[in-house]
């Protein structure tokens, strides 16, 4: 049997490096598809044969992207156009980009004109997605993006293989769901080490990557859990800077629980039975809440967080807010609220892709840690 740190570096070589994953994976002969965050429907893609692969941008300097947006823009958006340009996605047979924030809903027609080799295929989901409607509106949304995954795959769409690229979906976030919980009691493995594990889920086929969760389960279960660190809960969009983590964790912090988009926000929610499997996944997409792009007047995101932080024992919130990024922007004084009222320290670090100096981040890190370590 691996040990805990042998796979983590697996994992860590692999969310390093998704170039060469994505390379070798059309060199054995499949076609990639790029999905943008968020929500985008793997299943589909998966159920036609090609393998879906998440684009979250990466951390790289601006250049080309600015002759497209204006400097205001989030840096998800900014970096994922700059890769395309370089050349770094070519091979791949699509991007999907949905529509679920102002950023992403301008990203496709200049994404036509920066990177013309790689067609860009949208995904427009409701407003509102409780009423049956949104529910019809998503289905119509998929068929449409099916007919054009079609023609890319060269193969005719089976309801009976997307229930199967369903339950491997399910299973997936369900492993997830589990290791996160898990990783609350192994102080040990680290922040930088933990964000790895949900990066590389999105460069590997969702089977794959279950067989190395598991594989990871197992041994954690025969590893001794380390010493205690201050355990603290995060939230934002994207927060796997190296930086940041190697701050998170040179200050003895642990994550014991996220409310990240690009980590346990994607894994809580599955697609349950229904009349076809294409209504289960729609289904699936109506039945999430709590995030920030997400249309919630009640704004469940924000108890869900003070809940989520207290049940897991985190003595304070790390916030990391992707620069101009709006729907996270307005939640932030809610939350702060919220964490107020319940007794729960907050902190607020602004990140970007472009990001070199973390310096302050550093402080005030620093700064939050001395204050929970008081608090304890
Ligand atoms: S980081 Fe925010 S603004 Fe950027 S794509 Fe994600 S939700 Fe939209």
């Amino acid at each position: 049997m691996k040990s805990v740190t042998e796979i983590l570096e697996q994992l860590k070589a692999i969310a390093e490096n998704p170039r060469a994953q994505k390379d070798a994976l059309i060199a054995s002969g499949k076609k990639v598809v790029l999905t943008a965050p968020v929500y985008t429907p793997e299943e589909l893609v998966h159920s036609l044969g090609m393998v879906p692969m998440g684009a979250w941008g990466g951390d790289i300097e601006l250049m080309e992207a600015k002759r497209y947006f204006p400097a205001f823009i989030c840096s998800i958006v900014q970096s994922l156009v700059e890769l395309g340009i370089k050349g770094v996605y070519d091979g791949v047979s699509a991007v999907i980009i949905p529509s679920l924030c102002d950023s992403l809903k301008v990203v496709g027609e200049n994404w036509k004109y920066a990177v013309p080799n790689i067609p860009f295929l949208p995904m427009t989901y409701p407003q509102n997605r409780k009423p049956e409607y949104g529910k019809e509106f998503t289905k119509k949304g998929y068929e449409k993006l099916i007919e054009e995954l079609e023609k890319i795959s060269g193969e005719t769409f089976e309801d009976g293989k997307l229930a199967q690229s369903i339950r491997i979906y399910n299973e997936h976030n369900a492993l997830m769901r589990e290791l996160s919980e898990v990783l609350a009691d192994h102080p040990e493995v680290t922040a930088a080490q933990r964000s790895v594990v949900f990066k590389s889920a999105f460069f590997m086929l969702k089977e794959e990557h279950s067989k190395v969760i598991r594989e990871l389960l197992e041994a954690l279960k025969e590893q001794k859990p380390g010493e205690a660190k201050i355990k603290i809960m995060t939230t934002g969009i994207l927060a796997d800077s190296p930086s940041l983590l190697n701050i998170i964790d040179s200050n003895g912090l642990q994550i014991v629980a996220d409310d990240v988009a690009a980590e346990s926000r994607q894994y809580r929610t599955d697609a349950l039975e229904d009349t076809t499997a294409l209504d289960s996944l729609s289904g699936k997409f109506c039945a999430m809440d709590h995030c920030s792009v997400l249309y919630d007047v009640e704004k469940k995101r924000i108890d869900l967080i003070v809940e989520t932080a207290k049940n897991h024992g985190a003595r304070g919130v790390l916030m990391v807010l992707t620069k101009f990024c709006d729907p996270e922007e307005f939640d932030y004084p809610l939350i702060k609220k919220a964490c107020d009222a319940a007794g729960l320290p907050i902190i607020l670090i602004e990140v970007d892709r472009q990001m070199e100096n973390y310096e302050q981040a550093g402080t005030m890190i620093e700064t939050f840690k001395d204050m929970l370590g008081k608090n304890s």
